[in-house]
C-alpha cells in the first residue's frame, strides 16, 4: 500500500461538504479537490480534512 495515495473506494464515498459533488484526488498537491466549486481539502494520513 502506498501511504500518499488515497483508495478509490474511499474516493468514490466521498462528497464535497460545500456542493455534494465528488471530488478528484490531485496526486501532485497531494489533496482532494472538488472540479465544480474549485474547493481543495488537505489529506492527512490518507483521511481528508473538511474544513467548513
Ligand atoms: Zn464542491
Amino acid at each position: 500500500m502506498n501511504s500518499m495515495e488515497i483508495s478509490e473506494q474511499l474516493l468514490n464515498m466521498l462528497r464535497c461538504p460545500s456542493c455534494q459533488n465528488s471530488l478528484k484526488y490531485d496526486s501532485a498537491k497531494e489533496n482532494l479537490a472538488c472540479w465544480r466549486c474549485g474547493k481543495e481539502y488537505p489529506l492527512e494520513d490518507n483521511i481528508p480534512r473538511f474544513k467548513k
